[in-house]
């Protein structure tokens, strides 16, 4: 019987025929020629956080998480294998000297997954990891390998570095990076109204700037983190233990008690707001940057116009106060830059993403059909991994470059190899 695979949330199952472990780009030419052969739809898999079913085959899957390390180091450009998770790369960039410009909440993913869906972190000049990427060799439906960069072959270089693998299996990926550098972090409590009206200055202050919103409490918690010179402040243990009892045992024991006592949801979201401002802490960037999640939840999260982030907001609050909704999850609020990607979220438009979330197991049909309502008012454009009710009509309204990227992916695809029901919703419609 096929081994069954599930996403993180546990919500995206799926019991492929088989799974291909290539090791050597050679490999990744074999297994998609033999999916072809076999007429399996072949998905290519990173770690499996995307909360859509972008994985999700009864055909193939492609594993590459055999397929790792940094192939070459030029200057200040890294070539790294596509199944290399920004976990272990880290490390080995910050060996050549190198690092990240900039990472999300986790780095458990593969570094093509996370650029496959416009993986992004925080930081108004700052883009999503996908705009690092100056290069990349994909191997095509046919088992051609091609070298993409903006020079050589400019429609598939903006196509592919946001492409769901819907274009090919990236063998390689060539990606920009600053010299090593440590960051700074702080965490402070502040009232909401405030920040409405201070984060664009707190944005531009800081390099990342983020809040969390508990939407029941008028209190965020503001994370801001930037470039230092200062020597790492030492205590990763005494962080790793916070995160874990604080965040992550905090969120979890008032979760469950806000579902069994939804009458303590808003004294609870209160005082997690309280409890989430911290001192100072200063290490390696590769190390600031993730946090632990062990609490399991599925997510929904929207890019809008940079201006119209905080009318979101806004619009949310006065959601909940019609409503009377208990949700006790923190609302993230972040800030991404522009970048001319076709389907990146950020295409042509400096951003503030939104991200809403349930725990695992509960239903968030209902929150999030209502919070997708509020961010389509914003012209809002979903995040690749993250849950959405989005079809082809929506979608091309959206990206000005869809229609582009779809006679690509017809040309490069043409008898589907690569899609599976959910993308062939997106893109055949
Ligand atoms: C706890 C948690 C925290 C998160 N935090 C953030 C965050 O801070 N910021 C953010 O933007 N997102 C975040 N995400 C979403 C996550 O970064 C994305 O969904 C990302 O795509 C997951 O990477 P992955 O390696 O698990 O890829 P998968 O989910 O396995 O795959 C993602 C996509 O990449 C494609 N792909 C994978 N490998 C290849 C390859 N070799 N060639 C071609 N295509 C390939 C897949 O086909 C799929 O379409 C988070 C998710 C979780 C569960």
């Amino acid at each position: 019987m096929a081994a069954v695979w599930r996403n993180w949330s546990g919500l995206q199952r799926a019991a492929p025929a088989t799974v291909f472990r290539p090791v050597e780009e050679t490999g990744i030419v074999a297994a998609v020629r033999e999916a072809g052969v076999r007429g399996w739809n072949l998905r290519p898999i990173g770690a499996g956080h995307s909360f859509t079913p972008l994985c999700v085959t009864d055909g193939a899957q492609i594993d590459l998480s055999g397929h790792a390390g940094i192939v070459a180091v030029d200057g200040g450009r890294a070539t790294v294998r596509a199944g290399t998770t920004i976990r272990a790369l880290g490390p080995l960039l910050r060996a050549k000297g190198l690092n990240l410009a900039n990472q999300g909440d986790i780095d458990a993913q593969a570094i093509a997954g996370a650029v496959g869906t416009g993986t992004h972190g925080t930081g108004i000049r700052f883009g999503c990891l996908s705009s690092l990427v100056s290069g990349f060799r994909l191997v095509t439906a046919t088992g051609e390998v091609v070298d993409a960069d903006a020079a050589g072959d400019p429609d598939l270089f903006q196509a592919g570095r946001v492409s769901l693998g819907v274009l090919g299996v990236f063998s390689t990926l060539t990606l920009d990076c600053p010299p090593a550098y440590s960051l700074r972090e702080e965490s402070r409590v502040r009232p909401l109204d405030a920040v409405a009206t201070e984060f664009p200055e707190i944005a531009a202050a800081h390099d990342h700037a983020e809040f969390f919103w508990f939407p029941m409490a008028d209190q965020v918690v503001v994370k801001t983190l930037d470039h230092t010179g200062d020597a790492p402040s030492g205590g990763r243990r005494r962080r790793a233990v916070k995160a874990m009892v604080l965040e992550n045992g905090a969120i979890w024991t008032m979760g469950r008690l806000s579902r069994l006592m939804p009458g303590l949801t808003a004294p609870l979201c209160r005082l997690s707001a309280a409890l989430g401002g911290g001192g100072v802490h200063v290490d390696h960037a590769e190390r600031v940057f993730p946090s632990p999640r062990w609490v399991r939840f599925n997510e929904m999260e929207y890019a809008v116009p940079a201006e119209q982030g905080m009318d979101c907001i806004a619009e949310i609050r006065k959601w909940f106060r019609r409503t009377g909704t208990r949700i006790y999850f923190p609302i993230e609020f972040r800030r991404v830059a522009a970048d001319d990607i076709w389907l990146s979220p950020f295409h042509g438009r400096d951003s503030a993403t939104i991200a809403v979330h349930r725990f695992a197991g509960e239903d968030f049909t209902a929150y999030f059909e209502a919070m997708a309502a509020i961010f389509a008012n914003h012209r809002g454009r979903p995040h690749w991994g993250k849950l959405h009710f989005l079809k082809r009509a929506d979608l091309t309204r959206l990206y000005p470059e869809w229609e582009r990227f779809a006679a690509l992916r017809c040309r490069l695809d043409p008898k589907g190899l690569f899609l599976n029901d959910h993308l062939r919703a997106i893109f055949e419609g």
